[in-house]
């Protein structure tokens, strides 16, 4: 559950410590905030509201939700304008008034809808698997509703995954802790919550997923992809130490686990020296990198995208370091050179990978031409 802090003067509780409202749920670190809430913040008039609408956490997933859809339709409204929703035919839904969005790769006039329409789609579909028992393949192909579009089959962004986020915890939310559903929608949210760069608001959703799977003891293996969605959370505040510690747990977990060839193994040691290149340890991202790009190029192969990401890292850890030498970025510009022509082989000019490379290697090679090109000396008048 996500509501981890007494409502009155915000002291973090974890899961279990503190008190809770006897009638609606909603937590305190102990009676004097209770008792204050109920006499001066308006929670004898709120108490039975909460209780009504399912509790504190329900309560607070409508609220969130709500807020989440009215952002999502505004920041979409120079897009939807004059266009109608393809669920429900109408362009401002019936009962809620919301408007429209669209937030996934959809082109021309296909792909707009109301937040509420998608949401009801995908409960409606992962509750006929659920009731049919339709097994792990349909419940998968069904889930996906919740973040990928059924036209474009491409993942929501921005804001569309924020308040789809928020529909779907809000749907599953009342299930009994530990239920695989609640599990899978509180990471649902902090993807969305991270997609539209709440990065504030994704940490404490993405520590109560945490703890919450450690109490119910997963695999240690879907602990560390948690910590690793953690650590990237910090990292988008810009509390890059804490990150970087996270990021070493989660990459010499991984080692132990799955050795050195495994994928998620090879994805977090570039997620890693990524960190390290950002709070400048440059010596120590490039001798991570040199060790780890050979095991990509090797395993995944030379299209695979981590491959030319943590090419394109290396090259930005040598173009960019202090003292760069004339090799150095010689080097990156040769190192990007061949990426690019990769990205766009494999995956096309306007694939944002491709993009990235090609912004590094304007970069870089204008790095080697201002070393390259030698100082004029300045004529005396
Ligand atoms: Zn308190
Ligand atoms: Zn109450
Ligand atoms: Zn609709
Ligand atoms: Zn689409």
């Amino acid at each position: 559950m996500i509501l981890t802090k007494c409502a009155v003067c915000a002291t973090e509780l974890g899961l279990t410590l503190g008190k809770k409202c006897g009638r609606c749920s909603t937590r305190y670190c102990g009676p004097e905030c209770q008792k204050q809430h109920w006499e001066g913040g308006g929670h004898d008039k709120l108490c039975k509201t909460i209780k009504k609408a399912g509790g504190a956490e329900q309560y607070h997933a409508n609220t969130k939700y709500a807020e989440a859809v009215g952002a999502a339709a505004e920041a979409c409204a120079e897009d939807t304008k004059g266009q109608t929703c393809y669920i429900c035919t109408q362009a401002l839904h019936w009962k809620t008034k919301e408007g429209l969005v669209r937030g996934c790769a959809c082109r021309g006039t296909a792909g707009f809808a109301h937040v509420s329409c998608l949401a009801e789609q995908a409960k409606i579909l992962f509750a006929e698997a659920e009731e049919d028992n339709l097994g792990d393949k349909a419940w998968n192909e069904r889930w996906i509703r919740w973040d990928r579009c059924g036209l474009c089959e491409q993942k929501y962004h921005g804001v569309v995954s924020c308040a789809l986020g928020w529909a779907c915890w809000k749907t599953y939310v009342g299930r009994p802790e530990g239920d695989w559903l609640q599990r899978v929608a509180i990471n649902l949210l902090g993807n969305g919550l991270f997609g539209a760069g709440h990065h504030e608001d994704a940490i404490p959703v993405r520590e109560a997923e945490l703890s919450t799977l450690r109490r119910l003891g997963v695999s240690e293996v879907t602990i560390l992809s948690t910590q690793s969605n953690l650590a990237i959370t910090y990292e988008g505040l810009g509390r890059l130490d804490e990150a970087l510690r996270l990021k070493r747990d989660v990459y010499s977990g991984y080692l132990k686990l799955n050795g050195e060839e495994d994928e998620n193994t090879i994805r977090t040691a570039h997620s890693l020296a990524n960190s390290l290149r950002l709070l400048e340890r440059f010596d120590e991202a490039k001798s991570l990198f040199l060790k780890v790009t050979p095991v990509a190029r090797r395993v995944l192969g030379e299209n695979h995208d981590i491959t030319l990401a943590m090419r394109t890292s290396y090259a930005r850890a040598l173009y960019k370091a202090d003292g760069a030498t004339l090799g150095d970025l010689r080097e990156a510009v040769t190192t990007l050179e061949e990426a690019e022509q990769t990205a766009r082989r494999v995956f096309g000019d306007a694939h944002p990978l491709a993009r990235t490379i090609q912004g590094d290697l304007k970069r870089s090679r204008a790095a080697l031409r201002a070393r390259e090109t030698p100082p004029t000396t300045k004529s005396q008048n």
